[in-house]
């Protein structure tokens, strides 16, 4: 029996981290034969967006995102700022992120965390590009920025404005989001045997504003919890959606690479697009 052709999307994956330095290679080469054909790589700070090009450009079906993390807010000056802004001349650059806001661990400053977190939304609407948001306890904050920030957009922008990566949130919330033109990111969490919550809250949400992701390094999906996570592994993402939804795992993989397309307006169906 032949296995599915599946056509699978990673739309977060920190693929710029020096874990990945020594067996990059593989790590697509894994990805690929798992299906998966696009990557998105959020950049953190100046550096990390800097090598998130440059890894874009070197790899078909890659692309980047360039941005501040909320961890990083201290490290935002107008001179970042203005090298972000000429990042995104890149064709490569489909999104401002990994932005938002962390009242979690709390490693920059709240103040200065929303305060940088509004400038990259203005960069954001400046540049014409989508956000990648991240959000930990802190969700009623970023929807109080993220929602009338969105609703300026131009018409083009308003139906794609970003995506709630990890979401974590209630349904309530969620379809605020979703109102307002954002996708959400689904991944290994999903998994995770006391994740029922989520599970339930995911199987209301609509399936043309779901997105797939890894997160990788981080938040490995079961049964690989505790080790290195890889984009490899978002295919047992889009079977957790695929038993939520009683969808095939090919369709599962299809609606959310269509998905991803539609936000990072790239190309789905051209193979020149595609990793290796
Ligand atoms: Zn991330």
């Amino acid at each position: 029996m032949n296995a599915p052709v599946l056509d699978l999307t990673d739309t977060h994956c920190h693929l710029d981290l020096s874990t990945f330095d020594a067996d990059l290679t593989n790590v697509l080469e894994r990805a690929a034969k798992n299906g998966v054909k696009r990557i998105l790589i959020p950049g953190i700070n100046l550096d990390s967006s800097r090598k998130a090009v440059q890894l874009a450009e070197e790899h078909p079906g890659v692309y980047a995102a360039v941005g501040v993390h909320p961890h990083r807010s201290s490290s935002w000056n107008d001179a970042v700022a203005q090298e972000l802004r000429a990042l995104t001349q890149s064709p490569s650059v489909r999104a401002i992120g990994e932005i938002g806001l962390d009242f979690y661990r709390n490693l920059s400053p709240q103040d200065v965390q929303r305060r940088v977190f509004q400038a990259q939304l203005a960069l954001a609407a400046e540049v014409g590009l989508p956000v990648v948001v991240h959000s930990r306890q802190a969700l009623t904050e970023v929807l109080a920025d993220l929602l009338p920030w969105a609703e300026q957009l131009p018409k083009t922008l308003r139906t794609r404005a970003g995506v709630l990566h990890a979401y974590s949130g209630d349904l309530e919330a969620a379809s605020r989001a979703f109102a307002g033109g954002f996708y959400v990111g689904i991944g290994g969490p999903l998994t995770y045997r006391k994740a029922q919550d989520l599970r339930d809250i995911t199987a209301r949400m609509p399936t043309d504003r779901l997105l797939l992701e890894t997160d990788a390094p981080y938040l490995t999906p079961h049964p690989y919890r505790h080790q290195r996570n890889e984009p490899a592994h978002v295919r047992l993402v889009a079977q957790e959606l695929s038993k939520l939804f009683g969808i095939e795992e090919t369709a599962i993989a299809q609606i959310t690479s269509q998905n991803a397309a539609n936000l990072f307006g790239w190309n789905n169906g051209s193979k020149s697009n595609h990793i290796l």
